[in-house]
């Protein structure tokens, strides 16, 4: 298991921002990661398990305690006819592109996806009109005791961007069994192909960022709401959103998390009163406040009403 103490989280977010965790642990089996919750749990400090951080924000003044991180490491995966079972720190790209590889259909949208399978279970990643709870079956866990449970997908509570492992810490996620379907191969990669330039095209790739910054509110398009209000292109500090795609913030010059919530306060003020529209964050939070309230029951700290810490 590495251990790395004092760890600038900016060099494991997308976003390229966080200050110092006092100690970051990447536990290299499961075993290794039942020890590193036992002992995270033990140590009576706050800890998180994190997967790529490609949906993270990290406050500029570090974190206390542990931060588990999964991504790179727990890459198990096991393809059995139309099966597939994969652990928690599977890149969601690659597990896409295995998949097509045994012309199994199913995980398209999720070629240009950063992060890791366990990140996608828990923020029920999606894209053009699918998500990743379409193919699960089941998802084993560790529970707060350590102990391995398997949940079947009734009992994820899957929804937009949303499932029972974003709202409760006490699981982390080890694996997931797919369900996926048969298909050409060649449709299953033209049909990736093209999401992956739909991509490029549309979103500022070239930027660190964390994808989408808000939810898409009901029947609408967050971004159309960001740029219907004359926030593209806005810009506070090292952070500005996006000219490309208004529902991204890129860091285009050393941004610090501060100036991210600036401008994700200054948007949401605007959007409120023009349209009446309260935007709702699908970024989460990951700070100090935060942290030490939790200390004594979540491993998982999700945060999303983001402007409760800005001051405008
Ligand atoms: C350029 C870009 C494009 C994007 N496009 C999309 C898109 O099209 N659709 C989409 O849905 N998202 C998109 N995202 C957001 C992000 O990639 C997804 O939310 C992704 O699934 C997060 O995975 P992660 O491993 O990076 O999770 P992290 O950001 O590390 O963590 C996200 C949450 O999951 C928790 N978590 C992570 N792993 C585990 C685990 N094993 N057990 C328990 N909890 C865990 C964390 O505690 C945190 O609460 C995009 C991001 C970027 C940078």
């Amino acid at each position: 298991m590495k251990v790395k103490k004092n760890e600038p989280m900016r060099n494991h977010t997308t976003w390229r921002i966080g200050g110092p965790v006092d100690l970051l642990v990447q536990p290299e089996s499961v075993e290794e990661l039942q020890q590193a919750l036992q002992q995270a749990r033990a140590s009576g400090q706050p800890y998180y398990v994190i997967g790529g951080g490609s949906n993270l924000l990290v406050a500029d003044e570090g974190l206390p305690g542990t931060v588990i991180q999964l991504g790179g490491c727990l890459c198990g995966l096991q393809i059995n006819g139309t099966r597939v079972i994969a652990e928690a720190g599977v890149p969601l790209p690659l597990l896409a592109r295995k998949a097509a590889e045994q012309n199994l259909s199913g995980l398209e949208f999720a070629a240009g996806i950063p992060g890791t399978v366990g990140g996608a279970v828990v923020m029920n990643a999606g894209a053009y009109s699918s998500q990743i709870s379409n193919v699960i079956r089941q998802v084993v866990c560790c529970d707060k005791n350590g102990e391995m449970v398997t949940l079947d997908v009734s009992d994820c509570q899957f929804s937009y961007r949303n499932s029972r492992f974003k709202r409760n810490s006490d699981y982390t996620v080890v694996s997931v069994t797919m369900e996926l379907t048969l298909g050409e191969q060649q449709e299953i990669l033209d049909r990736m192909q093209h999401n992956t330039s739909l991509r490029k095209e549309k979103q500022p790739v070239e930027y660190p960022s964390a994808g989408s910054i808000f939810k898409n509110p009901p029947g609408d398009a967050a971004g159309r709401l960001v740029e219907l209000v004359g926030a593209k292109g806005w810009r506070q500090g090292g952070a500005m959103v996006s000219e490309k795609h208004s529902n991204f913030i890129v860091n285009v010059d050393s941004a610090t998390c501060t100036d991210v919530l600036q401008l994700i306060a200054r948007v949401k003020q605007e959007v409120r009163e023009k349209t009446g529209i309260i935007l709702e964050e699908e970024i989460l939070f990951l700070g100090r406040e935060n942290l030490e309230s939790a200390v004594d029951s979540p491993s998982i700290l999700c945060y999303n009403k983001i402007d409760k810490n800005i001051k405008l």
